[in-house]
């Protein structure tokens, strides 16, 4: 069937981030984020990528997302990364063995009945909250924390905290959050066990604050290669991995003064040449990137004119010095040429973040996986 969009999935870029970064995190262990279907990337299509590149753990939210790493990757270790509801607890005990993060002595208990009752422990990561504001333990509840060690139904395999201005300009808030993590683990160190895994670190703390990484990295972006933080360049060895391409559907002449699009929001200030793409915010390309959005067409960088509509989009290549036609390839993220416009740059333009445009290519789309 012919689609009129492209979102291309590269496994051979995604398999060189996670080598890339096995390498540089060793000897601590990698796991590769793939909630939200691999980010929009695609979860079925990428696990066994990850698995083969070396992923010690794969990170997921949902139980339907551990099923099909377990169905997958029999082997693989899984870890939820968040809190869950019970029936999520019950159907993970039961039957998909999914290391479960734990930020509360409710949720504890309950997984420690589970423990109980199965007769094998629970393995279990206590979440601290130092500074995210969203979940777990806070640090003064020590004495919760040594009671939910105790519990014969858990093996706490890991302790752990979220960054939250890991990817900003100034480091400070994130060094107290480490240093509060620190303080902790030092309290718990002779209640835990000797082997727990300790780890704090996101893609963005991995690449800048790399004395303090732990036992284990939870890297999502980075795999993906998209940038970590607007404040710290990726290391160039990280490849983006998804590109968006579509082609042009018609070209048109109009005089200057002509209203494009919806509500005639924009108006040619002068006599212009006008492609139009088969491509809206029903594909994903964000309707906040009215007037803001560049596309590539013949390596050339041509803005987005009037209303992104439902399937359609407006582009002014009135300044292009060459022959646009029908059918001729643009190229909405990725490279053209010598340019590039990544979801970095497109989400910057509408205060978003590339994840969201990520997962709105990638499940608004087919997407197709070539290198
Ligand atoms: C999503 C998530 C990550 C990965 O974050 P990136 O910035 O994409 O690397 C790490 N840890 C937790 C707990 C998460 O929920």
């Amino acid at each position: 069937m012919q689609h009129p969009v492209k979102v291309n999935i590269s496994p051979a870029s995604f398999a060189n981030n996670i080598r890339y970064l096995r390498r540089l995190v060793a000897p601590a262990k990698l796991c590769v984020v793939m909630k939200s279907d691999a980010y929009g990337h695609g979860l079925e299509a990428l696990a066994p990528v990850a698995a083969e590149a070396g992923a010690d753990c794969i990170g997921v939210c949902t139980n339907p997302e551990a099923a099909v790493v377990r169905r997958l990757l029999p082997g693989m270790t899984i870890l939820r990364l968040r809190g869950a509801l019970s029936e999520e607890y019950d159907e993970s005990v039961a039957s998909l063995g999914i290391e479960e993060q734990v930020g509360s002595l409710q949720a504890a208990e309950y997984l420690n009945t589970l423990g109980q009752r199965r007769g094998r422990p629970v393995p279990v990561h206590l979440k601290i909250d130092t500074g995210m504001g969203r979940s777990g333990f806070f640090p003064h509840q020590v004495e919760i924390l040594q009671a939910v060690c105790a519990m014969p139904g858990l093996k706490i395999v890991g302790l752990m905290t979220h960054l939250a201005n890991a990817d900003a300009a100034d480091l400070d808030s994130t060094q107290r959050q480490l240093q509060r993590f620190d303080s902790l683990r030092k309290v718990l160190a002779d209640t835990l066990p000797g082997d727990v895994l300790v780890h704090t670190h996101n893609s963005a703390a991995t690449l800048r604050l790399p004395e303090q990484r732990g036992d284990l990295v939870r890297v999502g972006a980075a795999c993906y290669g998209v940038r970590t933080s607007t404040e710290f360049e990726n290391p160039p060895a990280l490849r983006p991995v998804m590109s968006i391409r579509t082609w042009v559907m018609e070209v048109r002449r109009v005089p200057a003064g002509t209203p494009i699009g919806y509500g005639s929001l924009f108006r040619t200030h002068r006599d212009s040449r006008i492609a139009t793409i088969p491509v809206g915010f029903g594909e994903g390309y964000p309707r906040a990137l009215f007037n803001k959005g560049i596309v590539l067409i013949k390596g050339r960088r041509c803005p987005v004119v009037g209303r992104v509509s439902l399937n359609i989009t407006t582009l002014d290549i009135t300044d292009l010095d060459v022959p646009v036609e029908w059918g001729d390839e643009v190229v909405l993220i990725g490279d053209q040429g010598s340019e590039r416009v990544t979801f970095e740059e497109m989400a910057d333009r509408f205060d978003s973040v590339h994840t969201e445009l990520n997962l709105m290519a990638g499940h608004m789309n087919r997407r197709s996986y070539e290198d």
